[in-house]
């Protein structure tokens, strides 16, 4: 297939290129590079001697849409381009609103106008809200706590009619759980701008010494050990749950949690840090953040089933493939 990845030089986008063109698909990416490198395209024909097309371009700008589709022929896109920053959100919620749902529509009214049939989206399993877990796709969603999530569940709801009334528009929306880890290369992984918001990056930089301790957001919810839990997922797992999702896409509008469907502590992932990279990691307790749940993890089954894709990689892989690219990464 010949497939367009918004956001393709992004975290969870990268590593996606690189597993549709192991897998032999041909990829022309679109990004506007607002959270990303230029550099990340070398980095992902390095890894898999294969050529990307790339155009940097706003994909919120309908003429800049028009023009990528009408030099190509596209069998499906993934359109994880988007802000991510749940804080930022609830500060500058019009950015959010404008370019996760703009972005949206407008890739979609391309993909009908120029025939293309398959969609993946990147939705998150915040859309659960604070559900009883584990979170399953035929739950009712509940309201989110804020912007971010709600031009996730927006999305959805704009693909889902979008697909209903053309009944050629075959939608896979993947609610992904918490991603990490990196490329095994250590070429590509994640590089937020600034001080981290995630548990995992900000965990790295803290081994690197470039911050001094983990606050952890809490040790007394309903939890193993009283910190929150949440369903870790590594990147590489993430990204061929993609490659399945598209290869293997139904008609019609497909929901699927992209999760290993266990949980982890924030302590266990302290631990597994410290014993697998041989490196200490300083911490204190501190007040829970605001919005925060005390557990998220998913039913996994239904992807299992229908793409035959599980997550493979544990924990320990996890935190040394974090570890591994923070290393070799701004050094
Ligand atoms: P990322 O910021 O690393 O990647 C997103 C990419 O989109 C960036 O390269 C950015 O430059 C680009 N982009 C943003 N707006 C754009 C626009 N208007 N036009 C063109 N490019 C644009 O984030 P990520 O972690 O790789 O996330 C990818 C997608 O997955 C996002 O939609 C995100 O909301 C979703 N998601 C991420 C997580 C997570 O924890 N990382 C969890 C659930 C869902
Ligand atoms: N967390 C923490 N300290 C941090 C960042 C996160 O204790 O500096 C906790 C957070 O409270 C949650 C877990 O780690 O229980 C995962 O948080 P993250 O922001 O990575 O993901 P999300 O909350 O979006 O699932």
């Amino acid at each position: 297939m010949n497939i367009l990845v918004t956001g393709g030089t992004g975290y969870i986008g990268s590593h996606t290129c690189v597993e549709l063109l192991n897998s032999n698909h041909s990829v022309v990416i679109v990004d506007n590079l607002i959270n990303s490198k230029i550099e990340t395209i070398d980095k992902i024909q390095e890894i898999t001697g294969k050529d990307v097309v790339f155009y940097e371009k706003d994909v919120t700008n309908k003429e800049s849409v028009d023009e990528i589709f009408s030099n190509h022929k596209f069998d499906g896109i993934i359109h994880f381009a988007g802000l991510k920053a749940v804080g930022e959100s609830v500060s500058k919620p019009l950015d959010y609103y404008f370019n996760n749902l703009v972005s949206t529509m407008v890739l979609s009214k391309a993909c009908i106008k120029y025939g293309v049939n398959k969609f993946v989206f990147s939705s998150s399993a915040t859309v659960y809200g604070d559900n009883k877990v584990p979170f399953i796709e035929t739950m009712e969603l509940l309201k989110t706590t804020n912007p971010y999530g709600e031009t996730k569940a927006m999305s959805e709801r704009i693909l889902t009619d979008t697909s209903l009334a053309n009944s050629e528009f075959s939608v896979a929306l993947l609610r992904y759980f918490n991603p990490v880890g990196a490329h095994e290369s250590g070429l590509i992984g994640e590089s937020p701008n600034g001080i981290p918001n995630n548990l995992m990056p900000f965990v790295s930089k803290v081994a690197k010494g470039e911050l001094k301790k983990l606050s952890i957001f809490g040790d007394d919810y309903n939890t193993v050990d009283g910190t929150g839990v949440r369903d870790y997922i590594h990147v590489v797992d993430l990204a061929i749950g993609h490659v399945s999702a598209i290869e293997k896409l139904n008609s019609g509008v497909n929901v699927y949690n992209l999760g290993t469907g266990k949980g982890t502590s924030v302590l266990e992932i302290v631990n597994a840090f410290k014993e697998v990279n041989k490196i200490d990691i300083p911490y204190e307790i501190v007040e829970r953040r605001p919005g925060d749940i005390a557990s998220c993890y998913a039913d996994a089954n239904k992807a299992k089933k229908e793409l035959n894709w599980e997550a493979k990689k544990d924990i320990n892989e996890m935190v040394r493939d974090s570890w591994r690219f923070e290393k070799n990464y701004n050094i």
